[in-house]
């Protein structure tokens, strides 16, 4: 059986840093008031925290989503969708050496893109219907891509470019349509 890789320290700490940016420009694009509402109904964590059937083979992430309870009243009132962002550590370390593309302007990518699914899962906009990221409808996912490229594309970073080069076949419509 393959073993599968985690992030290394330094790593992780890209992750912390992407994790802090695109929540920024997330929030700021869906104009959420100070983020708090949707702060408290997602997590994001890495392969080291993730629970066995929270590991996906093949997908970068995926966003599996539970049903919590608030403290304190009666069973059966009050419940509310929590999602958990669960990046896949060895498929995204595998990417980045196979194409090339650097770490950081990935992971943003990939957290950008998880965070649209969570926003547009919490607003209705597009029934949550499978907890896997390969499950999720085609022009969802074209859709959830296109608004990644909108919110990313405002920025210089190094190597993002090459990041919507590999996501090219997603982004043709938004790169060329708009
Ligand atoms: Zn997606």
């Amino acid at each position: 059986m393959q073993t599968l890789r985690h992030f290394n320290q330094e790593e992780l700490l890209k992750v912390d840093e992407a994790v802090k940016v695109s929540e920024e420009l997330v929030n700021n694009y869906f104009k959420l008031s100070s983020g708090q509402w949707l702060k408290n109904r997602y997590d994001i964590k890495t392969a080291k925290d993730l629970a066995v059937h929270e590991h996906v083979d093949g997908p970068f992430a995926q966003v599996v989503k539970y049903e919590g309870r608030k403290k304190d009243v009666p069973l059966g009132s009050s419940s509310f969708s929590f999602y958990k962002v669960c990046l896949q550590d060895s498929a995204i370390l595998s990417i980045v050496e196979k194409e090339g593309v650097l770490l950081e302007p990935f992971l943003l990518y990939v957290l950008t893109h998880e965070l649209v699914h969570v926003v547009r899962f919490l607003k209705f906009q597009h029934r949550y219907e499978n907890k896997n990221e390969a499950d999720v409808t085609f022009d969802e996912e074209r859709k959830v891509h296109q608004l990644t490229y909108i919110i990313l594309n405002q920025l210089s970073i190094p190597g993002l470019n090459q990041v919507f080069g590999f996501y090219k076949d997603w982004l043709i419509i938004s790169r060329s349509g708009i």
